[in-house]
């Protein structure tokens, strides 16, 4: 699960949480090392400290920090239907 392609940024008062160059290859630093390629970059103000995470790890501490559900969501609904235009089933 490396398809991901997460690109995530969000800025609070005490972090700042930006996707990383993909070029850069780092491995993420999470609480629990989980050996995968660091996609973000989160720096946590309070400590001063730079994390680097990998998508499912991101994914876990923006959930954590109510990040996600601030962020813009993909588009589920598909395209937008004309207004005006009726719908026919
Ligand atoms: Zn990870």
């Amino acid at each position: 699960m490396s398809s991901i392609n997460l690109q995530l940024t969000a800025t609070g008062r005490h972090f700042s949480l930006s996707p990383l160059p993909g070029h850069l290859y780092a491995d993420c630093t999470a609480d629990e090392p989980c050996g995968a390629r660091a996609s973000h970059r989160l720096l946590l103000r309070r400590t001063a400290s730079v994390r680097l995470l990998c998508d499912t790890h991101t994914v876990e501490w923006a959930r954590d920090h109510g990040v996600l559900s601030a962020a813009p969501a993909a588009d589920s609904r598909g395209a937008a239907v004309e207004p005006g235009v009726p719908m026919h089933d």
